[in-house]
């Protein structure tokens, strides 16, 4: 599908305030990145700009209205990823940042109310944060269906053995949702379903940020890391599930496949 990327005036006009926000407002601000401790950061600075994008209702544009969002959709979030894209802590401010964005819709999509309660509404309001682990150290991250982290029902527990790495923000997650096999003989891409492990559970070791072109230093606790993960007889609840057991491949669509163009446009504009 061609697209030209135009958009209606009505959302021109909130794409020219964007515009207008990150180069006058946050861009200048970038020299105080990692001066300030984390709190100072969030509510000193971060909050007052993050109240003027919801003034302009511009916060999480691309979600529903039931989710706190605009109902924009995919396309005007690529838009709005070429105008955010160019300083590190925009999407931050507009309520889009990855991974939190993607793990939005998909418990939104799969979650139970109750996991909705616990994870989704306080994600959204930025209380917490989360992150998404699928890439594994010893097969092609491309290739998904070669997953080998393992959860077996025990009881009213899953029991996780494995091991991820890139798995963004991890290190500094209130919670990860991992995608494990959970029956090795069903259909491919049936193998598979998401589980949510919350931090500081026992066997979960978050050990390292890995270093990247973005991050050329090996260190820990960087918003913004990629961090490797192993999982030693790691216990959750059953209620832990997201969505259908089996179902795994399926929601992981539901953020990676808008996320292939949103993703795209952010690139664009930090190169
Ligand atoms: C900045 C960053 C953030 C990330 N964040 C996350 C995250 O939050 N959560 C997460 O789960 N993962 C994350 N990842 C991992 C990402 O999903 C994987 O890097 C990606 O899926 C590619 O997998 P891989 O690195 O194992 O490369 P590979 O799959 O090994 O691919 C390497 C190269 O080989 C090619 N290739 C692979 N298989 C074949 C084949 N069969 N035939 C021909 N060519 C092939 C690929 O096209 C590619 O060019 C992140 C990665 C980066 C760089």
């Amino acid at each position: 599908m061609a697209w030209d990327f135009q958009t209606d005036s009505e959302f021109q006009k909130k794409l020219d305030w964007a515009q207008d926000f990150v180069v006058n407002e946050l861009i200048p601000l970038e020299p105080l990145l990692g001066v300030f401790s984390d709190e100072v950061w969030q509510q000193e600075i971060l909050a007052p700009l993050k109240q003027k994008v919801k003034d302009q209702d511009l916060w999480a544009c691309h979600l529903e209205k039931e989710l706190g969002g605009q109902g924009y959709g995919q396309l005007p979030l690529a838009l709005m990823n070429l105008v955010t894209g160019r300083c590190p802590f925009a999407q931050e401010v507009f309520g889009n940042m990855a991974p939190d964005s993607g793990n939005a819709e998909l418990l939104a999509e799969g979650g139970t109310e109750a996991q909705k309660e616990k994870w989704l509404w306080p994600n959204l309001r930025g209380d917490i944060r989360s992150s998404f682990a699928i890439t594994e150290p010893w097969v092609a991250g491309t290739d998904p269906t070669q997953i080998q982290t393992t959860a077996v029902l025990d009881g009213d527990e899953w029991v996780i053995n494995g091991r991820k790495w890139m798995i963004t923000n991890a290190s500094r997650s209130d919670f990860i949702i991992f995608m494990c096999v959970t029956d090795a003989d069903a259909p491919v891409h049936q193998r598979c379903s998401m589980i949510v492990v919350e931090k500081g559970t026992a066997g979960m070791d978050v050990f390292r940020d890995i270093p990247t072109m973005h991050h050329p230093v090996e260190s820990f606790g960087e918003l913004g890391g990629h961090a490797e993960i192993t999982l030693d007889n790691v216990r959750v609840p059953r209620d832990n599930l997201i969505g259908e057991v089996g179902g795994g491949f399926i929601l992981s669509q539901v953020r990676l496949g808008p996320g292939r163009i949103h993703h795209a446009t952010r690139w664009l504009a930090e190169a």
